[in-house]
């Protein structure tokens, strides 16, 4: 139900738990997050219930410490809220993490493709159809954008989705289709928050990311298309909202 995504040279944890926490009032039963670090080692986790039970556990247990991150509060609607069911879910053998907020219509009919090409589900999510494509077109293509042209057209119903992958760190790619997503414009450092809120404490320059739009963002750059591929140009507002 909450989603915020970061790239820059900052820690990103911190940043992830206190965006999601400014996504609390929207509501939740699960939390999770997923982050990259420079050596390119991908670390995830994510727990059932509040936000306080996943900050438990990132104190008993840390990741590595990675400047690349995407962080998720989940409002169940296809598989219980379940420590297996919360998200971010995992890929192309663990190296790729995926976050959606929505719902993905078609999803039993991915699904049964999937398990017939050997996919192996570990959640009864909608989402994790989503991150098994994205797995399988990352796999062919190499490349996370064009991977997530293959994905989203695939795909019927309300998304945002946000991915990272360990091969390429300092990136995360996002797209969205009738569900809301925005970049946070920093100075080195971008973000992205399904809500203004999720970035609001670090900057105030953002941008609007239209209906089947996909982004990517790196520290220094932001790049924005179609679902074909078209780049798309878009103007910086201020957020004026006193968060
Ligand atoms: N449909 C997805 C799920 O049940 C995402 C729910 C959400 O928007 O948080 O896991």
């Amino acid at each position: 139900c909450g989603i915020v995504g970061y790239v820059g040279p900052r820690p990103s944890q911190d940043i992830l738990l206190a965006g999601l926490a400014r996504l609390e009032y929207r509501g939740y039963d699960s939390a999770g997050i997923a982050v990259i670090d420079e050596s390119g080692s991908l670390g995830m986790r994510k727990k059932a219930g509040k936000l306080q039970v996943l900050r438990d556990s990132l104190a008993d247990a840390a990741l590595p410490e990675g400047t690349t991150g995407i962080g998720h509060t989940r409002w169940a609607t296809h598989g219980g809220p379940t420590d297996a069911n919360a998200h971010p879910h995992l890929a192309d053998e663990d190296r790729l993490a995926l976050i959606h907020n929505g719902i993905i219509e078609n999803f039993a009919a991915l699904r049964a493709e999937l398990i017939a090409d050997g996919v192996t589900f570990r959640s009864e999510t909608d989402t994790e159809v989503a991150a098994a494509l994205l797995g399988r077109e990352y796999r062919r293509t190499g490349d996370l954008q064009e991977a997530f042209r293959a994905v989203v057209n695939r795909l019927e119903g309300a998304f945002t989705l946000l991915a990272l992958h360990q091969d390429q760190p300092g990136l995360v790619v996002g797209a969205r289709r009738n569900s809301p997503l925005v970049i946070g414009l920093g100075e080195g450092e971008n973000f992205l928050g399904s809500d203004v809120a999720a970035f609001v404490e670090h900057t105030r320059r953002a941008l609007a990311i239209g209906q089947d739009e996909i982004v990517a963002i790196t520290p220094d750059a932001v790049t924005v298309t179609d679902f074909a591929g078209n780049p798309v140009e878009s103007e910086p507002f201020e957020v004026s909202w006193d968060a």
